[in-house]
């Protein structure tokens, strides 16, 4: 056995309900701490689920400040203008409440707000320089995983995505809430939780990094997520299904946060960043083509996911990661979401500029288990047209 390292998260509530108490888990956690600045988006703010975990804040003698201006795929402007809003306020505790966007926000403003280094110094892997202020991280999405990886995804410029990719990213706790998660719509629910099992198929199957742990994570996840995704994209107010989703989220999350994304990642990201696709959206669109793209050096590793995806597949390792593509193209069949480029907005024309950027995603193409070329990668999009 090969050696590894693995880190995660210290501490972890998963149970419904538990942000409503968010103001004693962070007492509990930072007894110092007395000014907390949570971080969302109008969108959600506007639910009033925010409220209880406020209320908890200020019962807990913190005083509360709320960034609520981070978008989709958040720019570099975003980031500042928080970063500054934690500034003015003298925060001392850093509190993501939202999807993956508000989340990755968080943890640039707990490594940006108590330090002189430049955001655009940070991108890459292990470029953040010193300590932190504390965080805790509250997704109220099932698919991200942000709240246990140490990475944030910015939009620099028009359309790149950049990563930062530091230790430091790790949250001091995260808490899965499933009454956070009740009002997604179900095509939201389908492509979050897709975007989920993406991370844990690529985990699994990624070149460099996997091990033992990462893998147990990922097949934990895996039949988390593959038992519940229709029943929580059909009765969106199951909690105990809700709550399954977010715990197979950040296993799978936790998964990839040590064995990283690869090609699907890869070519996804060119998808959102400039046809402004919702991000577990165009990983889905293009998975099945990937998946069929990797089968020559992956078919083995998929075969024992199309176990516990597909159960009941049989026969060689071919046809059971052939049942495994048929079981993820159902997923997104049954819940209604897109399948092909065309249906948003992609047409011939685009797939050369798609190509070029996802050649660009060098972090992530170098975990996929085959070599993708600028010519495989086009490929794979005109297949997903
Ligand atoms: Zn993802």
């Amino acid at each position: 056995m090969g050696a590894f390292s693995f880190s995660t998260v210290a501490h972890i509530v998963s149970e419904p309900g538990a942000a409503k108490r968010l103001g004693s888990i962070a007492a509990q956690h930072f007894p110092a701490v007395r000014r907390a600045l949570i971080v969302t988006d109008g969108g959600f703010l506007k639910t009033g689920l925010v409220d209880a975990p406020i209320a908890s804040l200020r019962e807990a003698g913190m005083h509360v400040s709320i960034y609520s201006d981070v978008v989709a795929d958040p720019p570099e402007a975003v980031v500042l203008s928080a970063v500054a809003e934690a500034r003015k306020n003298e925060t001392d505790l850093v509190i993501g409440l939202g999807g993956g966007s508000s989340m990755d926000v968080a943890k640039l403003i707990a490594v940006l707000a108590g330090s002189d280094q430049e955001l655009k110094t940070m991108y890459g892997i292990g470029n953040v320089k010193g300590s932190r202020l504390p965080l805790i991280q509250v997704p109220t999405t099932a698919g991200t995983g942000s709240e246990v990886t140490p990475i944030s995804i910015v939009t620099t410029g028009a359309t790149t995505k950049m990563g930062v990719v530091s230790p430091q990213l790790y949250a001091d706790v995260a808490i899965l809430d499933a009454e956070l998660t009740v009002g997604l719509p179900p095509k939201v629910t389908a492509a979050t939780g897709i975007d989920a099992m993406v991370h844990a198929i690529e985990a699994y199957t990624t070149k460099v990094k996997k091990n033992p742990l990462s893998d147990m994570l990922a097949r934990q996840a895996l039949k988390l997520l593959s038992t519940n995704i229709i029943a929580a994209c059909e009765d969106g107010k199951n909690l105990e299904v809700r709550q399954a989703m977010l715990l197979g989220a950040m296993l799978a999350g936790q998964s990839f946060a040590n064995a990283p994304c690869a090609a699907v990642h890869a070519l996804a990201y060119p998808i959102g960043g400039i046809f402004h696709v919702p991000h577990g959206l165009s990983n889905s669109l293009v998975l099945p083509h990937v998946l069929r793209f990797n089968a020559p050096n992956a078919a083995s590793l998929y075969a024992e996911l199309a176990d516990i995806i597909a159960p009941g597949a049989t026969g060689s390792d071919e046809a059971r990661t052939q049942a495994l593509i048929d079981q993820m193209d159902q997923i997104a069949r049954r819940t209604g979401i897109e399948t092909q480029l065309r249906q948003v907005g992609i047409a011939e024309s685009d797939l050369d500029r798609l190509a070029d950027d996802a050649m660009l995603q060098t972090r992530l193409l170098t975990n996929n288990p085959r070599e993708v070329t600028r010519n495989d990668a086009r490929a794979i999009y005109a297949a997903a047209l």
